[in-house]
């Protein structure tokens, strides 16, 4: 049964069994194939054309091919749709080669792994996750800029929200994932998984800054890399070691309904407050800028320290006008320096190498004239690399290219035997052009010219109209429709000279330019350490002059207190977004005492948009910059929790409500008095009752239990009755204005409760019927004068049945009393929760 496999197939197979999970692509001659499943997929997605090998046997293989030229292509389409590929060459010339052609795969390319093809400056994080006895570890590398960091993490819901923070999308999985846990990772993150689960054990590294646990899944995010990149990795950084509590703490929901670095409509930077904060001019403070954005600070020192800089560039305008044109110069260093050691660097990298170091001297200049101990510091570090930069500017040609093989690479007067091979060809041009003057005499051909070209090599060229002047020494090389080209005995000479000269020149200039790039492999540290100070730099000079833009101050941070007093304090993206002169600014007041405030208003009247204000705010003041606002004084938080919006997280299957709940849940588990919480219209998701029952219990956990300053917004309007019991709980309301039966929503803050809800009024505005809303009028007329609960008094109208209780509803609230909620487990409080629906 067995069909007899062809021994060029055999070693396809050999070599695809090593690698299961990627497309392989096989290159055979000026193709790179693709067999089997491979084939039909590939065919597929890249639209190729599905042909198949021994055509006329019982079991012809599936093939598809792309032409070696256009691969790349092909190979960061299917890397792009998160898919693997490993790329299997030629290891010798097939004219020699005895037998099969040897072949090796020479790469594996990945999502995680992919630095050719991205033009973009965003980080692309590989992220590898490991565990042991419970505990997490997780390490993340960006191979375009050597970046390489580890951590321990508490849980797996941690893990989760490093990895979507950190926006990966292939994760190395050192150990047996839990059936949930790949759910998690592959179906809703929609994650690339890689295993490795070994790794050799001398492959790192310094024991005396990583757990052992760290050290492993470094180990195994290294031992992945080498084992797909199979390339020189010199540039990737020392691994450095993290602390999540060092930073800031919010989790991925809180991010991303913050809308901190990509909105919710599009995952775009758009609106963003990174796309509000970003005014950086190189690649890699754009890409700091991010992580800072991600991960604000809570040492009130290194808070404070970037603030005196961010203050110093404010208050010197032109200095940081100088500043920012100097930056403007450099280019991407961590990228260049990769692909130096990548081996990938081509001349035009190396002019921009040494642009960028040109302008290091200035941005030097200017701090040290600025004078501030912190910016000479920052000064002291900034590393001009000046042996690099006479280097690149002795041997590199201004006008190189990207190619490496065809010269006008090396400036004269770097290497002497390249100078010698350029002076023949400096005299051969001027034998030719003496050759062409004397037989133009000779023969009166009057259109005689010498030309060049690849195929040709150099000929006369003759119109046609001249063609009988030819003379009998002339040979004929080649017939083009206008004119013909000649040769002659002479010019061959002079030919066989030029072309030697220009082979060689071009086989030396391509050995001096490897040695240059092999000569700067050794920098890449330093041009590394110079990337990141270059964008810390630009990071501060970007929040100056957004600061500077709209007229942001310095916040008061506080270690001690935990007083919030923000005078006329504004969002920062919507008012960026609608204009400051249309922007109502509000105070928040959260004094020492006060723990929540409890936000009650109208739809649309602001109150989502107050609450995260003060979220921005902090997040804003707490990564370095100034804020929007007339005064701001902020204690230091420890960690932002929010539960906004009904974002319903429908991979997983889970309703809005449950996602409401688990989000509440996580901000009641983890908060302490130094964090903030934003609850917006908690219980919304559920009947009126068990959520207003909900909200009412977890606003007195908040205020018993964890005492986090916390903002809440409810359309419970009876909830506002808690002030009397509860100390730290202030009622604040957004104002409205009523005339002649209209609203207009002031947008403004005020104390006290609201008194109304204007439900009917927003319905007005939106357009709804007159006899509609007339109607509505009316059921909330009786609704309003029926004390809630009760029993029914009078016969209601039919669609009052839904608010109408009866005993079941005391009930649910004796049900409730009853309750321990600190005993409960989370399945306990998902069954409570039914039954009280159920009863409801
Ligand atoms: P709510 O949460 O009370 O329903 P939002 O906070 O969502 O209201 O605000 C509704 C709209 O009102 C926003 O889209 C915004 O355009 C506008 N708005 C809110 N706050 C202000 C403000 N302080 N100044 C000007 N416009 C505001
Ligand atoms: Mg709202």
């Amino acid at each position: 049964m067995a069909e007899k496999i062809s021994p060029g197939m055999q070693q396809y197979l050999d070599i695809k069994k090593d690698y299961p999970d990627a497309f392989l692509l096989f290159r055979m001659g000026d193709f790179y194939e693709l067999f089997y499943e491979d084939a039909v997929n590939a065919a597929q997605i890249l639209e190729l054309t599905l042909t198949s090998r021994n055509k006329n046997s019982e079991h012809p293989i599936p093939m598809a091919g792309v032409p070696h030229h256009a691969a790349a292509d092909y190979i960061d389409k299917l890397v792009d749709l998160g898919y693997k590929v490993a790329v299997a060459e030629q290891m010798e010339d097939p004219k020699k080669a005895v037998g099969i052609v040897k072949r090796a795969v020479t790469q594996v390319i990945t999502p995680g792994t992919t630095i050719d093809h991205s033009n973009s400056v965003d980080n692309n994080f590989l992220v590898a996750i490991d565990c042991a006895k419970n505990q997490f570890t997780l390490a993340y590398m960006d191979l375009s800029t050597g970046e390489f960091r580890v951590t321990e993490l508490p849980d797996f819901s941690a893990v989760v929200g490093e990895i979507a923070s950190l926006k990966a999308r292939e994760i190395v999985v050192g150990f047996e994932l839990e059936e949930n846990q790949a759910k998690i990772l592959e179906k809703q993150m929609n994650l690339l998984l890689s295993k490795q689960y070994d790794f050799p054990e001398n492959l790192l590294i310094d024991l005396s800054v990583l757990t052992g646990l760290e050290n492993q899944v470094a180990s195994k995010l290294l031992a992945y890399v080498k084992r797909t990149q199979m390339r020189d990795l010199s540039h990737l950084q020392e691994v450095e070691h993290y602390e999540i509590k060092d930073f800031l703490q919010m989790d991925f929901a809180t991010k991303s309904s913050l809308e901190l670095t990509t909105n919710k409509r599009e995952n775009k930077k758009h609106g963003t407050l990174y796309w509000l904060l970003d005014a950086t001019k190189t690649a890699m403070g754009t890409r700091m800028l991010r992580s800072w954005i991600e991960r604000p600070l809570v040492s009130a020192q290194a808070i404070e320290k970037r603030m005196t800089i961010v203050q110093i560039f404010l208050d010197h305008f032109f200095e940081r006008s100088d500043l920012i044109e100097a930056l403007k110069g450099v280019y991407d260093l961590e990228r260049l320096a990769s692909r130096v050691s990548f081996g990938k660097a081509v001349p035009v990298d190396f002019l921009q190498l040494a642009n960028s170091l040109s302008n290091v001297p200035a941005i030097k200049n200017i701090l040290g004239l600025l004078g501030d101990q912190q910016l000479l510091d920052l000064e002291k570090r900034l590393d001009h690399l000046p042996e690099l930069a006479q280097l690149i500017n002795q041997a590199i040609s201004d006008t190189a290219s990207r190619t490496i093989t065809e010269g006008g690479i090396i400036k004269a007067g770097f290497d002497e035997q390249l100078d010698k091979y350029r002076e023949a060809l400096q005299n051969g041009a001027s034998w030719i052009a003496k050759l062409e003057a004397d037989e133009k005499a000779k023969t009166g051909i009057s259109t005689l010219r010498i030309d060049y070209n690849r195929k040709d090599g150099y000929f006369f060229h003759v119109t046609q109209s001249q063609l009988e002047s030819v003379p009998d020494y002339f040979y004929r090389k080649a017939t083009l429709k206008n004119s013909e080209r000649f040769g002659s005995k002479e010019l061959t000479e002079i030919e066989e000279i030029m072309l030697e000269a220009r082979e060689k020149s071009s086989l030396l200039e391509y050995d001096l330019f490897m040695t240059v790039r092999a000569q700067t492999e050794q920098y890449i540290a330093r041009l590394q350490a110079l990337a990141k100070t270059i964008a810390e730099i630009d990071c501060l000079q970007s929040l100056a002059v957004v600061a500077e833009k709209y007229g942001y101050v310095r916040p008061k941070l506080t270690e001690n207190s935990r007083n919030v007093t923000i005078k006329q304090g504004r969002h920062a993206v919507v008012e960026a977004v609608m204009g400051a002169q249309e922007y109502v600014p509000n105070d928040i007041e959260l004094p020492e005492e006060t723990d929540i405030q409890l936000i009650t208003g109208p739809n649309m009247s602001g109150k989502s948009t107050y609450m995260r204000q003060l979220a921005l705010t902090v997040i804003m003041a707490q990564v370095g910059s100034f804020v929007p606002a007339q005064s701001a004084g902020l204690p230091i938080f420890d960690a932002i929790f929010t539960r906004i919006g009904a974002s319903d997280n429908l991979i997983s299957g889970e309703s809005t409500f449950m996602v409401e709940m688990s989000e509440a849940n996580h901000a009641i588990q983890k908060a302490t008095r130094r964090s903030l919480i934003v609850f917006d219209e908690l219980g919304r998701g559920t009947a009126t009752y068990d959520g207003m029952a909900l909200a009412q219990a977890i606003v007195e956990y908040v205020h018993e239990r964890i005492g986090a300053k916390t903002l809440f917004a409810t359309h419970y309007h009876e909830l506002t009755n808690l002030e009397q019991e509860l100390e730290g709980l202030t009622n604040v309301h957004v104002a409205t204005l009523e005339q002649n039966g209209n609203v207009t929503f002031l947008h403004k803050i005020t104390p006290g409760p609201a008194d109304k809800s204007y439900g009917i009024h927003v319905a007005k505005i939106a357009g709804l019927p007159a006899d509609l809303l007339e109607r509505a009028d009316l059921i909330l007329q009786k609704l309003e004068n029926k004390p809630v609960p009760a029993k029914k008094t009078e016969a209601p109208e039919e669609q009052l049945s839904l608010f109408d209780f009866d005993e079941n509803y005391s009930e649910v609230i004796e049900l409730l009393k009853g309750q321990n909620v600190d005993n409960m487990t989370a399945r306990e409080a998902l069954n409570f929760l039914w039954q009280l629906k159920d009863l409801l």
